[in-house]
């Protein structure tokens, strides 16, 4: 595994749920539009690029450049 995968941020399934990776906040399967870019929206919001950790920031900014790109 690299360091990325282990320590970005990411959802994890968690029943009918997806959770921040980072703090639990939970998603709902059906969130719009789409739980990519909830997920994206979050990090931005409660994990601002660069109040957090160098590896937890790149990986945020990467995940909202996907989510964002369209
Ligand atoms: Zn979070």
């Amino acid at each position: 595994m690299t360091k990325d995968s282990e320590f970005g941020p990411r959802l994890i399934a968690d029943g009918n749920l997806e959770r921040c990776s980072i703090c639990g906040y939970p998603f709902r399967a059906d969130v719009k539009p789409s739980m990519s870019v909830a997920f994206a929206e979050h990090l931005l919001k409660a994990h601002k690029p660069g109040q957090t950790t160098e590896d937890v920031s790149q990986a945020a900014a990467r995940i909202v450049r996907e989510a964002t790109e369209d």
